[in-house]
Order: C-alpha cells, then structure tokens, then sequence
C-alpha cells in the first residue's frame, strides 16, 4: 500500500474524555493490521491508521463539482456501498476498488491537529471546505476515533464555511457542534437517501444506517433549525425509478421536513462500474440487458432518461408540497438546485 511509510497503526491516543467501555472495545469491527505491507485483496478488515501530510485537498481542476476544497478524514468506506463513486481512489494507494475499499480503511488521525494548522495558514483564504465529497467522515469507524467533533470545532472557531454530504446516523452526535458553527458561517448539511425500498437498501448499501433512520436525522436536523438537504441519489434505472417508488420516496422525504430534494441518477465510473456490474450479474441478471443499453456510452445514462427521471421527481416534490426550497438563515447549499446545469455538476460527483 502507499503512505506504508505514514503508518502510526496503535500508537494514536484516543480524545481524552471517551468513556473507557468506547476505549477498549476494537474498530467498529476493524482490527489493526500486523505491522508488515498491506497488501490489496488480501482478507482481513483493517483500521490504518496513518499521519496525513496535509487535510484540505483541491479538487483537481476539470472537476466540475460545486466546491474546490474538500476534508476528507478517512479513505475507503465501511458503509460498502455497490455503486460508490469512490471506489477508484483506493487504487490510488494500490489496493483494489471492490472489497479493499469495504474493509481496508485509512484513518488519518491527525486530521483534526493539521486542519487547525492549515487553516491558521495565511495561505489558507476561508473558502467554503466540502466533506463527505469522496469517502463518508460519518462512517462507523468515526464512532471510534471521534475526529470529526474536532474537525468541526476547528472549522467553527475560523468561521470557515463548510458542508458535510453523510449517509452515518452518527452525525446526530455532533448536532450542537454543528448548530454553534452555523451561528458564525455558512453550514450545510445534507444526506443521500436514493429510495426508501428495505429490501432494495439492504442489497446495495449493506454497511449503511437504514432509509429510515436517515430520514430521522433530516427530521431532527430539521427541529434543531439547522436543516438538512437530501440528495436522492442514486436513483438506480429498473431497481428504484418507478412513478411509485419514487413518489414514495419524496413523499417520506418531504414529511421528514427536507430543505431540499435533489435527484441524481447512478453513473458508472471505472472502479465503480466493475463492482456494481458483478453484483448485478450475481442479484439481478434479468437488468444487465437495460443496464448494457443505459450505459453503452459510458459513466452517464442517456440525457432522455434523466430527464423523464428528474421530471418524476418534481411532480411528486409539487404533490408533497417540496417545490421552493426553503433556506435557512446560515445556509451554504451548493447542492439544493434541482436546475438541469445543478444535476449535470451533481452527476459528476
Ligand atoms: S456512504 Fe458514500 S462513500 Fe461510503 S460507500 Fe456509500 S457512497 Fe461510498
């Protein structure tokens, strides 16, 4: 694996305070490696917890996403997703895109100390910082090493804008964190939930909290006068894009007092696209033939298609009475607008 060399595995002192029941109880599941090479596509589920050089990334120039800076406080994701977008960047550490990136998870504990130090920076000129934009910083994992109470403070005492996308029930801990920065900057907070099937939820986001209990945190986000945007996405063709199941969704996300609804249809990049193929040929073999044709040119669906899905989600958003966004006072939301140029950044995400 690359960053062997920033491996501190087992000498990281958890924050002061944490219950010691929390303390000595493993890694939401992930033990710490031998202190020999990780090596990709081995088994095991690791914790590696390594020393980051820096913690405000840029985003690479022909991105087209609605944001430049990004802090993201670990690599890989527990929370296994089949169609994660993500799933590329860890082969930029040479480990693979499928079940590596599930269970061989990059904690970079010195998150919060080097954020401190570079937004203190008289480079660093405030610009808003997005999280959640590559891995989850709310996966379980963050149970255990609580960077992101930190991450947060760090960001509220620079009144640095910011944003955080999760799917992690967790962030419900850090609701008065995440209440005192939106008194001194732009916050916003938004989470996925692409549709509210079960069944369908337990196939594609096997280590996430249910639909269910991420409508909760909107619905508690939403009582403590932060608010909370949903990004339904990915809206899965032939899995979760029927009239019904869509009008469902909506209509849970509307009760549960969204600020905002935002479709995004399943892209298949590289890395993604692989792993998400062998688990529709293994679950869903019937798909493959609309799924050839959906993607034959690519990451993107046909725009046609999009369309006739975003326009499904703005009638049931106008029959649940979600068409005008409502904003609140400390709102930085580059991801509310359901404008068609607003889903074409979105989908590149
Ligand atoms: S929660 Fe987000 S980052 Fe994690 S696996 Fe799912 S899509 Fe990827």
């Amino acid at each position: 694996m690359r960053w062997e060399e920033q491996r501190v595995d087992g000498r990281f002192e958890l924050p002061l305070g944490l219950p010691e029941p929390e303390r000595g109880s493993g890694r939401a599941g992930l033990a710490l490696p031998e202190p020999k090479p990780i090596e990709a596509g081995t088994d095991g589920a690791f914790a590696i917890e390594i020393q980051a050089k820096s913690i405000i990334n840029r985003v690479p120039g022909e991105s087209q996403v609605p944001f430049r800076w990004t802090v993201n406080p670990y690599r890989g994701c527990t929370h296994a997703c089949v169609y994660c977008f993500a799933r590329r960047t860890h082969t930029y550490l040479d480990l693979d895109s499928g079940r590596d990136f599930d269970s061989k998870i990059v904690v970079k504990v010195n998150a919060p100390a080097l954020l401190r130090k570079e937004l203190a920076s008289p480079r660093w000129d405030g610009e808003p910082v997005a999280m959640g934009t590559n891995t989850d910083p709310y996966q379980r994992a963050e149970g255990r090493y609580r960077l992101m109470p930190e991450i947060i403070a760090a960001l509220r005492d620079r009144a640095n804008p910011f944003s955080i996308l999760t799917k992690g029930t967790l962030i419900l801990r850090d609701l008065d964190l995440i209440a005192q920065a939106a008194q001194r900057t732009r916050v916003s907070v938004a989470t996925s939930i692409g549709s509210v099937d079960e069944a369908l939820w337990r196939e594609v986001e096997p280590g996430t909290p249910s639909p269910l209990r991420r409508l909760d945190v909107v619905r508690r986000l939403a009582e403590a006068g932060t608010g909370c945007s949903v990004l339904m996405a990915p809206i899965l063709p032939g899995l979760s894009d029927s009239p019904e199941q869509i009008d469902a969704t909506v209509g849970a996300i509307a009760e549960a007092g969204a600020v905002s609804v935002t479709p995004i249809v399943l892209h298949l990049r590289s890395g993604a696209r692989e792993w998400f193929h062998e688990w529709l040929s293994a679950r869903r073999p019937d798909l493959l033939p609309l799924y050839e044709r959906l993607y034959r040119n690519g990451a993107y669906t046909p725009k046609s298609y999009q369309r006739q899905v975003v326009d499904l989600v703005e009638q049931a958003k106008e029959r649940h009475g979600l068409v005008r966004p409502q904003r609140s006072e400390h709102r930085l939301d580059p991801q509310s607008d359901a404008t068609p140029d607003r889903i074409r950044q979105l989908t590149l995400l």
